[in-house]
């Protein structure tokens, strides 16, 4: 389905050229920045909501561009508290985003492309093949429904932000990077870099753009083995991106930026989870400063992946340790509603 208008969207444009539409149309040029501030500062969905802009204004407007803005088509609650979002799109396509409450923080996992073209072994999204990028204001929307929804039910605003839902964002670099420069900006949700996370599973080139870009953002790698003939197998993406190619990469980027990477590892019984991965992952982990997050698993229907034993997965944390690297495990959230790591496919 393509958009019911042929009108264009206009947060695609960029203000100046929001202020030459208006000069061409006789309007006060400042308009433009009363519109730009309702449609990123307070996220309006329609022309009719501007109400510092005339009627005339708004009709011109209305007659001209649309406002794509996504919507939410059903939201289901996990038992912990973590709620899952689809999001209906212009075009009828739907993504996921996931708000995750913990203790001391309230995140957004958000979606960067209809479906993924990577095709991980153990990921539901990536089952379905990919459809398209989104474009930067629907990766925004995500932010400001999921920050709506943090307030509704937690009465907290959102804390940080993960890129981490259905997607590649590397393979999406433009509209990622546009997402993020307008959740930070003042005209926007004035957000921290430090608060966002984007997540890869590791195209090389993209890694070493990041730094050559100097961003402010966290880079989370989800490696989930640090054994190149492993990894060509679970992750079809590191046949051209090898752990050679990625360590070096990183080591670009962490030359650039001096940001410590997170490293993101899902432990599958017995694929990832010896005491020989744990070695070679901590051999891995010396050649930049890291944090490690050992993921448990959500099983995925007919993906032949389990999640590893409670033991297995203390052990393997324990070896991080001694080793003196920073590691966290990180317990499934939302996994009554799929809503937890790899099981985002529109269910
Ligand atoms: S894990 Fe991420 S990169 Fe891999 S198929 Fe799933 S969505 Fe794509």
């Amino acid at each position: 389905m393509t958009s019911s208008s042929s009108k264009k969207d206009i947060r695609v444009i960029s203000i100046k050229e929001i202020k030459e539409f208006m000069i061409n149309n006789n309007e006060k040029p400042f308009r433009a920045k009363q519109v730009y501030e309702w449609l990123w500062k307070n996220s309006a969905v329609s022309f009719e909501e501007m109400t510092n802009l005339s009627k005339k204004t708004r009709e011109l407007l209305n007659s001209n561009f649309v406002i794509n803005s996504i919507k939410i088509n059903s939201q289901q609650k996990s038992k912990d508290g973590t709620i899952k979002i689809a999001f209906g799109l212009f075009d009828g396509n739907v993504v996921e985003g996931v708000l995750i409450p913990s203790s001391d923080r309230v995140t957004a996992c958000i979606s960067s492309q209809v479906g993924c073209a990577l095709a991980c072994k153990f990921c539901a999204t990536g089952q379905f093949g990919f459809i398209r990028n989104l474009n930067f204001d629907e990766i925004y929307d995500q932010v400001v429904i999921i920050s709506k929804t943090a307030l509704d039910n937690y009465k907290i605003p959102l804390s940080n932000i993960v890129y981490m839902g259905m997607g590649e964002p590397m393979l999406n670099y433009k509209n990622v990077m546009k997402s993020v420069e307008i959740i930070t900006s003042a005209d926007g949700l004035a957000m921290s870099p430090q608060r966002i996370t984007v997540s890869t599973v590791g195209i090389a080139a993209k890694i070493k753009q990041l730094g050559d870009d100097n961003v402010k953002f966290n880079l989370a790698l989800s490696l989930h083995t640090a054994n190149n003939k492993k990894r060509n197998s679970i992750l079809p993406v590191n046949e051209q991106n090898s752990i050679k190619k990625l360590i070096e990469a990183l080591k670009y980027f962490h030359s650039k930026t001096n940001k410590r990477i997170t490293i993101e590892y899902i432990l599958f019984k017995n694929i990832n989870d010896s005491l020989s991965d744990a070695k070679e992952l901590a051999d891995f982990c010396k050649n930049f400063p890291v944090k490690i997050n050992i993921i448990e698993y959500n099983t995925v229907e007919g993906s032949g992946f389990s999640k590893a034993d409670n033991e297995k997965m203390n052990e393997f944390a324990d070896f991080m340790k001694s080793k003196n690297l920073i590691v966290n495990i990180r317990k499934s959230r939302g996994k009554d509603i799929d809503a937890a790591c790899g099981q985002l496919a529109n269910r």
